[in-house]
């Protein structure tokens, strides 16, 4: 098909009235990776022509987080190119160019009818049971001269499609393959408004023709909108893109995913602590496989091995424990430097002050909490021992390490610390060894108490890297303080 053979351009047409939910934000992912698996053109486009529902602070949020995610669109706004505008709303008159076209050529027409009388219709549809409801094309045999001297006399329209009433309506989805409507089962549907903006379906074939378009990855719930479509590219004489509708994201219990079963936008889990990293990997794992069985991959990774043919269409759950994981493996492989500016910035929210930290220090912090880090907040949370004295001792930790016998062996280990000339990890752990030989016990049992009395809590990373960076003086000092609080 010649549309294959065309430079790819792809598009992401986000309506902003709302949040960037996560199943928008996987259709970006995949209009983005296959623009740059084909080395084609990733575009956003805003289609904002639903003046009641436009939301300022959302279209701001949308790119924000689109950013954040690292879906830099090639263009859109701030981008500007050829294709542009990029808004709807600054396209009116491309629009109104075009309509024109369909009227004259009998495709569309004026259509008179108020919101009363529509209402009425629908109430006796209803009422007499019959199985198609709809417009019942009342205004179709208006004239056109008729129509524009209404107009002119200062009649309010819109302009439908003339939907034809017989025969079908097909095309291929490259992921669900070949679909089918009824004509019949078509709505005549509107195409400019009353206030003389388009519908999101004039809109979006208009644009997708005019800006190049040559697939159209979007939601399965945009399915019932395609051969509206279909038949306006038709009614144009202009090809259609390749399409291809992506699986619902359901929730993990089953039903649609939303705010009411937990996070569910993009915003959502950048606030829980997630890397965009993970969420770019997660979602794109949702109804796509890279042909083996990886899961935690690189946006390159991803991309040199995406094709559209490995969409599955069938509905995929959102698991969120799934997810929590792969944000602890891409903490694993997460670049260090931005771990500790992370780090930095968590402890300046939770009041910690690591002023005194030298940044090799943060960052030794940075590597002996990475691999018990789920989340980037995380790293604060674990880490406030390495900055202050513990002001309080794990409960269950006191019953277990603190018991008879327990003030003596943090004793015999405190000395051991004070013997330490250079306090390094090598050090340390020689002089836990060679304690345990004089006292011909377990390492397991010399550690639990001092670890307890120097972080406050009974698990973390090894003792020995942990007291190298507390700090020779401070160990001694906070084991010294803490053994009255323990047994003898
Ligand atoms: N504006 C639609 C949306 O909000 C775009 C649908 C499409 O991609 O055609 O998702």
């Amino acid at each position: 098909m010649s549309t294959n053979q065309k430079p790819v351009r792809v598009r992401f047409a986000p309506s902003p009235t709302g949040y960037l939910h996560v199943g928008g934000a996987r259709t970006a992912i995949y209009n983005y990776f296959f623009a740059k698996a084909m080395g084609g053109t990733f575009y956003l486009r805003i289609e904002d022509t639903d003046r009641k529902r436009y939301n300022e602070e959302a279209l701001h949020d949308l790119m924000r987080d689109l950013k954040w995610l690292g879906l830099q669109w090639d263009e859109g706004p701030g981008a500007e190119k050829d294709c542009g505008p990029y808004f709807q709303s600054e396209r009116l008159d491309i629009y109104h160019r075009e309509i024109q076209k369909l009227l004259d050529s009998g495709d569309a027409y004026y259509c008179f009818c108020t919101e009363e009388r529509l209402q009425q219709v629908r109430a006796e549809q209803e009422k007499s049971g019959v199985s198609v409801t709809g417009y019942d094309r009342h205004c179709r045999h208006i004239s056109r001269e008729e129509a524009e001297a209404r107009i002119a006399a200062g009649e309010n329209a819109v302009i439908r499609l003339k939907v034809p009433e017989q025969g079908i309506t097909e095309f291929e989805d490259k992921i669900r393959g070949h679909i089918e409507y009824k004509n019949e089962l078509l709505d005549d549907l509107v195409l400019i408004k009353r206030d003389g903006f388009p519908t999101y379906h004039f809109a979006s074939v208009v644009d997708d023709h005019f800006m190049g378009t040559t697939h159209v990855l979007r939601g399965d719930e945009w399915i019932s909108s395609t051969p509206k479509h279909m038949l306006l590219y038709k009614a144009f004489g202009w090809e259609p893109p390749v399409w291809c509708h992506l699986p619902v994201i359901l929730a993990a219990g089953g039903g649609k995913l939303s705010k009411r079963k937990g996070a569910a936008s993009v915003g959502d889990f950048r606030d829980l602590g997630y890397l965009p990293e993970t969420l770019v990997n997660f979602l794109a794992l949702l109804g796509w496989n890279p042909g083996d069985d990886r899961e935690v991959m690189s946006v390159k990774e991803m991309i040199d091995c995406f094709t559209l043919e490995r969409i599955n269409p069938k509905a995929v759950a959102f698991d969120e424990k799934k997810l929590q994981w792969m944000n602890g493996q891409h903490i694993q492989i997460c670049d260090n430097q931005f771990l500790v500016s992370v780090l930095k910035e968590t402890l300046h929210a939770e009041g910690i002050d690591y002023s005194n930290s030298s940044e090799d220090r943060l960052l030794e912090i940075v590597k002996l909490l990475k691999p018990r880090a789920k989340f980037l907040q995380d790293f604060a949370q674990m880490s406030s021992y390495f900055f202050k004295a513990p002001e309080t001792f794990d409960e269950k930790g006191q019953r277990k390490h603190w018991a008879e016998g327990s003030r003596e062996i943090a004793s015999a280990v405190c000395q051991a610390m004070k013997a330490i000339d250079e306090f390094t990890t090598p050090n340390i752990e020689e002089a836990f060894n060679d304690l345990a030989v004089s006292r011909n016990c377990k390492l397991g049992e010399l550690v639990g108490a001092v670890r307890l009395a120097v972080s406050g809590v009974t698990a973390g990373p090894g003792l020995w890297e942990l007291f190298e960076v507390v700090g020779k003086e401070e160990v001694i000092n906070r084991i010294e303080k803490a053994l009255p609080l323990m047994q003898e």
